[in-house]
């Protein structure tokens, strides 16, 4: 088989050898004889996979004592509304920052048992732009922002100041750089971005937070049903779950946080290097508002689209099709996108230039 060059915004590219492991683990799971996917979550063998992964992420991420760390299902969307039920309290009003499509949806679950406020948003430049001096009125209970804006390509460089409870979307840059888990309230993510396979979704909780929200949650919405039960409630996606948690071994065996941070800031430059030089193509995110994981790019001259478009398939590069609400080009960088990747994207766009400039 052909390298691919998987730029995929998500489900993303995970490391070869955890696709390796985890379809062993399909087939005869801890030589046990039997699959991953037909025993049960609460045979030993299970029951230390989902204690691994969640200590992975405790100890790759440096989560303080008072944080738990759940994996859950329903998708980054279901967190969009579990998180406004747990974080209510008297003013049953969520504060939003609104930095692209997933943000927006985030902000209108709050209103199914609250109230919902936008502080700020960037939606009059098709949110090409992080907000950076808006008023935050203290009458409301947390303040919720979405790290890294998948489609359109921007990153939030520093936290939102306020003293209010931050609750923050990472759903695609969580593990790609250095956070301060002791800064947020509630941190949650899909695992489909930048961890494993679709199908789980990380939550890491102050637990101060647990049982006290100020609205009656039901039982599967209430984080602290899932604590109670290290989230083992009910049946956790078995797969998802055991495929994130091969993705944390090989980052910590990689270096952790430090090296992939590295890693990632090379690959970005890299890319941001060459759109800005290439007279070809040009960024679409204001430059210092940037993502490191999705780097957002259009060619100058439509015309050339159907030539590039080929081009991209001739290197064997997959994934590279902009969302259609931005239209152009997407280079989804997660962890596992190796930096010689990278590399070759940036070769054709030299090439491309040299023959039609
Ligand atoms: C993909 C994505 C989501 C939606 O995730 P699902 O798991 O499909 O619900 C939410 N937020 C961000 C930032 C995303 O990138």
């Amino acid at each position: 088989m052909n390298k691919v060059h998987n730029y995929s915004a998500g489900p993303c590219i995970l490391p070869e050898e955890v696709f390796q492991e985890a379809a062993n683990s399909v087939l005869n799971f801890n030589n046990k004889n039997l699959s991953l996917i037909e025993m049960s979550h609460r045979s030993v063998d299970f029951v230390e996979v989902m204690d691994e992964a969640r200590e992975l992420v405790k100890e790759i991420l440096n989560v303080p004592e008072n944080y738990e760390v759940l994996f859950l299902q329903g998708g980054a969307s279901l967190g969009f509304l579990m998180t406004a039920y747990n974080m209510m309290r008297k003013n049953k009003n969520g504060g939003y920052i609104v930095t692209g499509a997933w943000a927006k949806k985030a902000a209108k679950e709050a209103a199914f048992m609250g109230k919902s406020s936008i502080i700020a948003s960037s939606e009059d430049k098709n949110f090409n732009y992080i907000p950076k001096n808006y008023e935050i009125s203290n009458n409301l209970d947390y303040l919720h922002f979405t790290s890294n804006n998948t489609i359109f390509g921007t990153q939030f460089k520093e936290l939102p100041k306020t003293d209010l409870p931050l609750v923050c979307d990472m759903s695609s840059d969580i593990f790609s750089k250095k956070i301060d888990v002791a800064k947020y309230d509630l941190i949650y993510a899909g695992a489909q971005k930048n961890m494993g396979p679709a199908g789980t979704t990380l939550y890491i909780v102050k637990k101060d937070v647990l049982g006290a929200s100020s609205v009656p949650i039901p039982t599967m919405l209430d984080l602290k049903t899932h604590s109670a039960k290290d989230s083992m409630f009910n049946t956790p996606p078995v797969f998802a779950v055991y495929t994130s948690m091969l993705t944390l071994r090989w980052l910590k065996k990689n270096g952790g946080i430090k090296h992939i941070e590295a890693l990632n800031n090379e690959k970005a430059a890299l890319i941001y290097n060459e759109i800005d030089r290439n007279s070809l193509f040009q960024g679409t995110a204001n430059i210092v508002d940037r993502s490191n994981m999705n780097s957002t790019f259009a060619l100058n001259n439509e015309n050339l689209k159907s030539e590039f478009d080929s081009a991209l398939v001739s290197a064997n590069i997959s994934g590279l099709k902009g969302h259609r609400s931005v239209g152009g080009y997407r280079a989804s960088m997660y962890n596992a996108l190796p930096v010689e990747s990278v590399k070759v994207l940036v070769e054709l766009m030299k090439e491309f230039e040299n023959k039609f400039a």
